[in-house]
């Protein structure tokens, strides 16, 4: 699994970043398995339903998406709700990020793992949270919000409309 591949650059582009700033988890591929775990495992596979049309008020925001680069095909990472049925019956919701070339060709094409949402967005956001602090991180996103205020007070001036809007 490689990270880092590219970053914003503008509003709406990307650019490459350098192979050093290339974050890099190897083994991120299974290993190889016998064949009865990799049927059993087939089966299960089988029974999953990927579902995609989820309803617009039930959007689910997939942070890391196209973050992630795979290191088995180069295809990135994509979230997908995962239906999976218990022997009672029920149904749980699970939220993963799989390789795209998994997603859209098959094991044939990747093996990549899933990475569970909430597991990987908890471990980026407790790093940003620590990066955050740092003082001179802190001193700058101080700056910033203390900016945006400031146009903003500019604009309206003590108009409580600015409230309102929600500017
Ligand atoms: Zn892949």
């Amino acid at each position: 699994m490689v990270w880092f591949k590219s970053r914003k650059h503008g509003r709406d582009s990307r650019e490459r970043t350098d192979k050093g700033e290339h974050i890099v988890v190897e083994n991120a591929h299974p290993a190889i398995v016998d064949r009865e775990t990799f049927d059993r495992r087939k089966a299960l596979a089988a029974e999953r339903r990927f579902d995609v049309h989820t309803s617009p008020a039930r959007k689910v925001n997939y942070l890391l998406s196209r973050l992630i680069v795979c290191d088995v095909c180069d295809n990135h990472f994509g979230g997908r709700r995962l239906l999976q049925k218990g022997k009672d019956g029920s149904t749980t919701e699970r939220f993963a990020y799989y390789c795209g070339g998994y997603l859209s060709k098959g094991t044939a094409v990747c093996a990549a793992l899933p990475i569970p949402k909430h597991w990987i967005e908890g471990v980026v956001l407790k790093l940003v949270r620590a990066r955050l602090c740092e003082p001179d991180s802190l001193a700058e996103f101080e700056e910033r919000v203390r900016n945006r205020i400031d146009a903003i007070r500019r604009e309206y001036g003590s108009d409580t409309r600015a409230i309102e809007i929600g500017a």
